[in-house]
């Protein structure tokens, strides 16, 4: 059963119902369970998940992102761009790592529902009856696990962090910051991109 608390942070942040979301918070609080993990607060954990850009459902990510702390701003999320919706947690201090995937069968009930069928004609999500999204988030929240999830083996997962940087300037023409390594040279000076590409 999803932690009402929780379901309420992710509705917040994500601004609309859907069954999507709550899916991805299950997935990831069942990820961090099978690794013992608590949410990141800083980049401890990687999220990497396989949805594209797109499609449907990708407003799983969202939930993932809440119950995990991996975040787009922390940089310790990747999307894999495979138009599916496993997700593999990975614990950098252990270097283990597990994939839990939300079972075809569920997704493939959610997408043939009424909500999804005023979705794919143009409907957003926002402005979908309470009656007919409601239910299908509270199926997601009250499901046992292995009757929505399907998660893997935890295994070993090598994991190094590229170089973090700290370095930054002003660019000279639009007087904005840069960071150093995005810098491009116009004229002999260092510049942002969009300067030097205008
Ligand atoms: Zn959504
Ligand atoms: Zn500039």
């Amino acid at each position: 059963m999803l932690d009402q608390d929780l379901l309420d942070l992710g509705l917040k942040f994500h601004g609309h119902k859907c069954p999507a979301m709550p899916m991805g918070l299950r997935t990831g609080l069942a990820a961090m369970e099978a690794l013992g993990v608590e949410r990141a607060p800083d980049g401890q954990l990687v999220a990497l998940v396989e949805i594209d850009e797109d499609h449907c459902a990708t407003c799983f990510a969202d939930g993932v992102q809440v119950a995990t702390g991996c975040t787009f701003g922390k940089g310790n999320i990747r999307r894999l761009g495979y138009g599916k919706f496993g997700l593999t947690l990975v614990d950098k201090r252990t270097q283990r790592a597990v994939r839990v995937v939300p079972k075809g069968s569920v997704m493939m009930k959610n997408r043939e529902s009424e909500f999804m069928k005023l979705r794919s004609s143009g409907t957003p999500a926002s402005q979908i009856p309470a009656e007919l999204v409601d239910p299908l988030i509270a199926n997601v929240s009250a499901a046992a696990d292995e009757m929505i999830l399907d998660i893997g083996e935890v295994t070993d997962h090598e994991w190094h962090d590229g170089p973090h940087t700290f370095e930054a300037f002003l660019c000279p023409e639009c007087g904005e910051m840069v960071v150093e390594r995005n810098a491009r040279v116009k004229d002999g000076f260092a510049v942002c991109r969009p300067c030097a590409e205008r």
